[in-house]
């Protein structure tokens, strides 16, 4: 049921890693900010290889809508208001600067990546101050936005911000043509690092799993959820959001722009050949309740668009810092030589090339920035509290209380096709059962940081709450900050 538009780019296989290594840089993951990251290094000098545990492209970058935009929702009076005017330009400026550094390098590179430019819209239905407050805020920090009544959205609207020159693209013959460039190992994880200079990677060959070192002046990580679970305490500052993708087949709809509603308030609208990409319903990996079902979306989206039909079905997921701002920057202060580019809120196609343009500034070019916003050991409680104290909660709940909670249930109730939480023994187990009544069952708790995992009905899948890992019914590991698979 679940396919990407986007998955119809193939891109060459490349080989895993033989052995150990030296570089100058080692960037962990080949998603669009690792890509972005190592090909900027490497123009600017650095010898730079990329480690990559499933496949070029295959994380969230797969099942992004990949809108390129320096508007990222109603964001700029929050930061005005949270970090200050100087701070907040600084934001606008790398954003818009990321938006316009795609064009150039997208010309220059000849890429083909269907990359057109768009006006970016939010938009309200309902009336609101918002919009107008955003305006003023946008507009002190230099941007170039308006306030509109017309758009091509199939239903009226009380009022729109309006960003111009802004773009959209496919992300995968992108990331396609920017890899021909680089040393990647695909199908190589990185399983730990050790100090500043070492990481510890594991392949399989010949279904044993062999471990190797790279040595690296600088390490990277661009692998969306950081793999470190201590350092920086980025699992208590980070989690991670879903939401549904619709793709519908409707030529002649929305002729211009790409829209999101005011502090998500609806859906997301872009146009892609001749589909319109809708997005939408945001829960937490595990969370999601009835109302967050396709069914409910598809029945609200066929409003819209009645001629259309339902072309593709996706959902993807992304990490969220509690202040809305990035962590790009050394992992840690006082590491040197460690750096981390994630958090990127849903607007990952411009942070990852504010990403690009940040750390060569830093590796490349000797700036400090310390005082920049992206700095990842920063914490703006202003910004952060009502986050901070709702991810606490979720996170007490599924590591200490959530237990008491769980049903006693017998495995002959579990329908097939389905999977349960169950008591035994005084342990919580996940159990999957098969059409054929074939049971499997693991420990129902994630083996990155113990959580209780939750089976997500729709997708088939075992899901953390608390830090966004997911596994396969067969408990296989779908995506981190896990790096193994649940344990039988
Ligand atoms: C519904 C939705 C819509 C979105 N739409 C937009 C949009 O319109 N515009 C926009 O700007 N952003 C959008 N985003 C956000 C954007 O998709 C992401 O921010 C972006 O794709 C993240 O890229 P990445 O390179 O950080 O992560 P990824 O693409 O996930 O890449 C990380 C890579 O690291 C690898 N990896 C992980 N762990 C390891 C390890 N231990 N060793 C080696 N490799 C490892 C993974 O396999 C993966 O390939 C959207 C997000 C969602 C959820």
């Amino acid at each position: 049921m679940f396919e990407s538009i986007w998955k119809e780019e193939l891109i060459e296989k490349r080989p895993q890693l033989e052995g150990n290594k030296q570089t100058e840089v080692a960037v962990i993951g080949a998603g669009l900010a690792g890509i972005l990251i190592a090909y900027y290094l490497q123009k600017n000098g650095k010898k730079v290889i990329v480690l990559e545990a499933d496949r070029i492209g295959s994380g969230m970058t797969s099942n992004t809508t990949a809108k390129i935009t320096s508007q990222h929702n109603l964001i700029y009076k929050k930061l005005i208001t949270n970090f200050g005017q100087e701070k907040a330009k600084e934001y606008a400026e790398y954003n818009e600067r990321a938006v316009k550094e795609y064009e150039t390098l997208i010309k220059e590179l000849q890429i083909p990546c269907d990359f057109e430019k768009k006006d970016s819209y939010v938009y309200s239905k309902e009336e609101t101050k918002l919009l107008e407050e955003e305006l003023q805020a946008a507009r002190s920090l230099g941007i170039n936005a308006s306030i509109t009544t017309e758009t091509a959205l199939p239903f009226p609207i009380y009022g729109a911000v309006k960003f111009p020159e802004q773009a959209q693209f496919h992300p995968i013959k992108f990331v396609k043509a920017l890899a021909q460039h680089l040393e990647i190992y695909e199908k190589t994880m990185v399983k730990k690092r050790k100090g500043e200079h070492l990481l510890q990677v594991s392949v399989w060959e010949d279904e044993k799993e062999c471990e190797y070192e790279v040595q690296a002046d600088t390490i990277i990580l661009a692998n969306h959820y950081p793999m470190e679970k201590i350092k920086g305490l980025y699992a208590l500052r980070m989690y991670q959001e879903r939401e549904k993708i619709l793709v519908i087949e409707e030529p002649h709809a929305l002729p211009y722009g790409m829209y999101v509603a005011a502090n998500n308030k609806g859906y997301s609208f872009r146009k892609y050949d001749k589909y319109v990409i809708v997005a939408g319903k945001n829960y937490r990996p595990g969370e999601q309740t009835e109302q967050d079902a396709f069914a409910e979306m598809e029945n609200e989206v066929k409003q819209y668009y009645s001629q259309g039909t339902i072309a593709y079905h996706m959902v993807n997921q992304d990490c969220i810092t509690l202040d809305k701002v990035p962590y790009i920057g050394r992992l840690t202060k006082g590491m040197e030589n460690v750096y981390i580019a994630t958090g990127f809120n849903k607007w990952g196609m411009s942070h990852a090339m504010v990403s690009a343009l940040l750390l060569t500034e830093m590796i490349c070019k000797g700036e400090d920035k310390k005082n920049s916003i992206f700095r990842p050991n920063r914490f703006a409680y202003k910004a952060s509290k009502k986050e901070l104290k709702q991810h606490m909660v979720t996170v007490i709940r599924q590591i200490a209380l959530k237990p008491v909670q769980v049903q006693k249930k017998i495995v002959d109730q579990i329908e097939p096709e389905q999977g349960h939480i169950l008591k035994k023994n005084g342990k919580r187990l996940a159990v999957y059962k098969e059409k054929d009544g074939t049971v499997y069952s693991f420990h129902a708790r994630c083996p990155h940081l113990g959580c209780l995992l939750e089976w997500n009905k729709e997708e088939q899948s075992w899901d953390c709450p608390c830090h966004g890992s997911r596994f396969t019914k067969k408990g296989e590991l779908i995506n981190g900050p896990a790096k193994k698979d649940m344990k039988q």
